[in-house]
């Protein structure tokens, strides 16, 4: 409130101000990367960060497939196509395996793909050193899609500063919010530069207006970067609620019946969603509907992206992990606000429910 109520009483109402440099250095202080852009949504950032790469109508774009459909939409966005790679069973992201197969397959048809877009879904950091030299060995950089990790590390850098660019969201639902939000950050500081350029409709330097690209209005408001910048002093407490709430969850469930995703060698999750594997598709609807009679929402994990209507069109690279994530895997409510009394309730329900 202190921040938004500054910008109202210094008349900063608009796409730019102190706040939006502030939350920058904020993001900046906060995950080690060099720059920022502070933009309108996660979904903007890998927009941008695709037209950065140089992507086109016609190129190809290797993507996770196991995600939530905005690390695609820009793809299509630009023209081109994705390639989906599928999960490995350790982290639920990108199969190394099965990128590599991928980028060789494209290559070997003529179509080496532009970028690769990595996602650390539910805030676990992917197979970072694998996917790495992948990318350095063929010189496709990675777009690192870190809309769930902020917060998270790997070897203790933080996920989003590994790639060539990467992203952040502050959408509602995200670890912290700006109630609609997004980032760009690289160690480049020129993707940064350029990328702010584009989000404020590609002006040139003159008196009057001019453009010679096409431009984007995609930058973050300085009273929205308010929120973001009251949000950035509490984020390291957010991510201590919901991994207390995962030890939780899984000190009290952990059996035979569920699994819960473990932290592998180097990796610190945000925990941003409580997820568990059940047995089979009947357990995992038994308890889901017992939660929702109870009036607690609890959902199925994402649907790979090969398998949605609109994507299954195109190319995939797949193992039956994230189709098999899909079938038996649900998120458990994991609001960084649940108490105690909520996590004992809604433990008691999944443990009267855990036999199909
Ligand atoms: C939320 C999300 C996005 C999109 O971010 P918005 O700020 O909602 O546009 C992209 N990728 C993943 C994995 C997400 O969860």
């Amino acid at each position: 409130m202190k921040y938004v109520q500054e910008a109202y009483d210094t008349n900063w109402v608009a796409p730019l101000g102190p706040n939006v440099t502030g939350f920058e250095q904020d993001i900046i202080d906060y995950t080690g990367v060099v720059s920022a852009t502070a933009l309108s949504s996660g979904t903007a950032a890998i927009h941008l960060a695709l037209i950065l790469l140089g992507v086109k109508h016609g190129d190809e774009v290797i993507c996770s497939s196991f995600t939530f459909s905005a690390s695609v939409n820009p793809i299509i966005y630009q023209g081109a196509t994705p390639v989906f790679v599928d999960s490995e069973k350790e982290t639920w992201n990108m199969c190394p395996c099965l990128l590599k197969e991928a980028i060789e397959d494209r290559i070997a048809n003529g179509k080496k793909p532009k970028a690769i877009i990595l996602v650390h879904l539910y805030g676990m950091p992917s197979k970072m050193d694998e996917i790495i030299w992948l990318s350095k060995k063929h010189d496709i950089p990675i777009i690192e899609d870190a809309a769930e990790a902020l917060g998270s590390k790997y070897n203790n850098q933080s996920m989003g500063t590994f790639g060539e660019i990467g992203i952040y969201s502050f959408n509602g639902n995200k670890i912290i919010t700006t109630s609609g939000g997004g980032a760009l950050v690289s160690n480049n500081i020129k993707h940064c530069e350029r990328a702010t350029f584009l989000a404020t409709q590609s002006r040139d330097q003159a008196p009057h207006y001019q453009h010679s690209e096409i431009g984007y209005n995609y930058r973050m408001s300085n009273i929205i970067a308010g929120i973001g910048r009251g949000q950035m002093e509490v984020l390291e407490k957010r991510v201590a609620s919901r991994r207390a709430n995962h030890a939780y969850y899984k000190s009290h469930l952990e059996s035979g019946s569920v699994a819960f995703l473990e932290e592998q060698k180097g990796c610190f999750s945000n925990r941003w969603l409580s997820c568990i594997l059940t047995k089979s598709y009947n357990q995992r609807e038994k308890i889901r509907h017992a939660l929702i009679n109870e009036n607690i929402e609890a959902r199925p994990l994402w649907k790979p992206m090969h398998k949605q209507p609109i994507f299954e069109k195109y190319q995939a690279f797949t193992n039956g992990v994230s189709e098999e994530l899909f079938e038996k895997g649900l998120c458990l409510p994991s609001g960084s606000n649940l108490t105690t009394k909520d996590l004992d309730s809604i433990i008691l329900i999944i443990k009267q429910n855990i036999n199909d």
